[in-house]
């Protein structure tokens, strides 16, 4: 782009010139040569144009042909399914078929492992039906929206940033586009998301954007709600909503995690449960889909003290940053850098969000996600809500681009903050001093008495409201009182006049052991579904010797069955050990798959490796009489020759990652390849 902008300077030059020679009357010669110089500028420019036009389409169609046979396999195979499929299917609601569920259930308990068991959290499991002050409380009711527009004829609905950013994306290909309005479309598709409703109806008419396909006029832009309401009970009273993501969940049994982990913090407790958002529009399969798996974590932490213990153990990982200085920089590139130093730098803001980043791109590793498409990318200011310390997204490159799998955010003491004050439970950890102090604390004290006979019921929300007030409120309360005789008191249940027998306001110096205060929390957010396709299309692969060969590398952590096992032919004698091994393997808790189907043993193969299964074991003639199977692996498609007895062990070793296979079969015969 930074070349076509010169070359498009270039033509507005000799333009230019052309212009000025003309109007200074110079000779035809001289405006001959000038014109010529112009035409030569155009055809470069468009001849370059042309190129990258070529190029784009070529790369565009490389990704199309590669998501479609991906996708061939991954519907083909039933990992997912489109939901409903016999009546049509529902857009942005997908199944997981039988090894679509395996895979999904080993990158859960894998999660489970590397942070539930490894970090000891605290696992909570919470209803996705929400009751709906909850959600007011979290500010999901009033703010949790998409700005939406419609197709003034067919009233189809659009998100107004997508519709918006794709015109900026076609305005901004004209190479006659003005230096000016370049700088200013790409200064407003920078801003896209933090657009207000007035602010984006302003933008979608500056730019002309239409409706996709009809070209027909939008409709002004309008929040809409992402959230699935609904109603608890029958009678209609209850308001809730379908959860637009777990974390609410932990928040509101804060207090009692809290006590259940001794009244000590740090702590985190982790969830991994369904979660609903009303997409307007779904796209992209799994990617942006209207009910997903979320695996949250909420770390709470003193705001002062957000140094981690075990630091030291991640501080070396290098990450591939995308800070919010490399994104504003002139050349917008991630840097390699370790965790450590990024935290010391200030770059990552504190240890405990540093240690997260770092152990989120390990467990992201094990799983086979591609170390080179992976970057975190910290929000830009305007993206951060007010109350964030600081945010980094895990981001996947695949074919629809970079996308946001894991959000990890230092969200400060918000969450807690929030509930405290619509809940009036006080959602607070206690620290004691090393050393007592004394201080000056205000002391209300309500008389119950005088409140209970003269406002009966009311009394209850008086004295809330009196224990409640600031220190400079009740002064002011004690002094109205004192000057009339009465004064206005606000509570839940209304104002109410009070006077100065109704209570006593004093100051009292106390020795404090220690002090009440809200924890901050810090929070890795994954998309459970979304990290699945991006690791998807990081293990697909077609074998270079056959077009018909798809393969996908999953790692043997993830992959849907560990091992599958083949006689080599239909006979009673290899079916017998191949049924024994098979009760062998599961029996040691490796999933495994028969497979006494007649067809060639390669054809199997190339069915297993389309699976992801990442070994299988075959029975041969040979095997009745040594007692030796050959065990293969799905990549390099190499075999050894194994002692039946030395199967369970050898692929429980394997399985588990802890050796490679070239360590692990160093001792063993190779055999052949049969794959052919
Ligand atoms: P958020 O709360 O928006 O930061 O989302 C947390 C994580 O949930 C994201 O990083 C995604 O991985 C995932 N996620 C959010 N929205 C969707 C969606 N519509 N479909 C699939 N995954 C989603």
């Amino acid at each position: 782009m930074e070349t076509l902008e010169a070359m498009q300077e270039e033509v507005n030059a000799a333009g230019a010139n052309v212009r000025a020679l003309k109007a200074e009357g110079a000779s035809p010669e001289a405006i001959a040569a000038a014109i010529d110089a112009l035409k030569k500028t155009k055809l470069t420019l468009e001849s370059e144009l042309a190129t990258l036009k070529e190029a784009g389409n070529a790369e565009a169609k490389a990704k199309e042909e590669f998501r479609s046979k991906l996708s061939g396999v991954l519907e083909g195979r039933l990992f997912y399914i489109p939901s409903f499929k016999i009546y049509g299917g529902v857009a942005g609601l997908y199944d997981y078929g039988p090894p679509g569920c395996a895979v999904k259930a080993n990158v859960q308990a894998f999660w489970r492992q590397h942070f539930v068991l490894e970090e000891s959290m605290l696992e909570v499991e919470c209803p996705a039906v929400t009751p709906e002050p909850v959600l007011r409380a979290s500010g999901h009711v009033e703010k949790f929206t998409d700005l939406m527009v419609n197709d003034v004829q067919t009233k189809e609905c659009y998100r107004a940033d997508h519709l918006l950013e794709e015109k900026i994306e076609e305005l901004l290909r004209d190479p006659m586009l003005k230096a000016d309005r370049r700088r200013e479309l790409e200064d407003l598709q920078a801003r896209i998301d933090e657009l207000k409703v007035e602010e984006m109806s302003v933008a979608l008419k500056d730019t002309n954007t239409k409706a996709p396909v009809t070209n027909n006029d939008l409709s002004e832009p309008y929040p809409f709600n992402l959230m699935f309401p609904t109603q608890i009970g029958p009678s209609g009273a209850v308001k809730g909503f379908l959860r637009p993501e777990t974390a609410q969940g932990i928040f509101v049994n804060f207090r009692d995690l809290l006590y259940f982990n001794g009244g000590k913090l740090p702590f985190a407790a982790a969830q991994i449960g369904q979660s609903f958002r009303n997409e307007i529009a779904p796209r992209a399969g799994l990617l942006r889909v209207r009910e997903f798996t979320q695996a949250e974590i909420e770390h709470f932490v003193h705001p002062d003290h957000k140094e981690h213990p075990r630091f030291a153990e991640v501080a070396n990982i290098q990450l591939n940053l995308f800070s919010q200085e490399a994104q504003l920089a002139a050349v917008k590139k991630p840097f390699l850098m370790t965790v450590g130093d990024a935290v010391s730098k200030g770059i990552i803001a504190n240890e405990t969000l540093g240690y997260f980043i770092a152990r989120c791109h390990l467990f992201l590793m094990a799983i086979g996600i591609d170390s080179a498409r992976l970057r975190f990318r910290q929000h830009l200011k305007h993206e951060m809500a007010h109350y964030a310390a600081d945010c980094w997204d895990a981001e996947i490159q695949c074919s629809y681009g970079w996308i946001e799998c894991v959000g990890l955010a230092d969200r400060s003491a918000f969450d807690l903050n929030a509930h405290s004050e619509k809940s009036k439970v006080d959602l607070v950890a206690y620290e004691r001093f090393d050393t007592p102090i004394q201080e000056e604390v205000l002391v209300m004290t309500p008389n119950k008495q005088i409140l209970g006979k003269a406002f009966k019921k009311d009394a209850k929300p008086i004295t809330e409201a009196l224990q409640a007030l600031g220190e400079a409120e009740a002064f002011a309360l004690q002094e109205a009182c004192a000057a009339n005789s009465s004064a206005a008191l606000k509570t839940d249940a209304g104002e109410f006049q009070v006077s100065a027998d109704m209570f006593k306001v004093e100051k009292v110096t106390k020795t404090l052991n220690g002090r009440n205060y809200t924890p901050s929390v810090i929070e890795p957010s994954f998309g459970i579904g979304r990290i699945m396709y991006c690791m998807f299309e990081h293990a697909f692969y077609i074998r270079p010797d056959d077009e018909q060969k798809t393969v996908l590398k999953l790692t043997p952590v993830v992959a849907p069955i560990k091992t599958t096992i083949f006689p080599l032919v239909n006979d009673d004698k290899l079916n017998d050990i191949a049924n024994q091994m098979n009760k062998t393997l599961t029996s040691n808790g490796i999933s495994a798959k028969l497979d006494t189907t007649a067809v060639s043993i390669g054809k199997r193969y190339a069915r297993t490796d389309e699976l992801g299964v990442p070994f299988a074991v075959t029975v041969d003639h040979r095997s009745t009489t040594d007692g030796t199977v050959t065990v293969r692996e799905r990549d390099s498609c190499d075999q050894v020759r194994v002692p039946m007895t030395e199967v369970a062990e050898l692929l429980g070793r394997l399985c588990k990652m802890t050796a490679t296979w070239a360590e692990a079969t160093a001792s063993y015969e190779k055999q052949a390849t049969a794959d052919d």
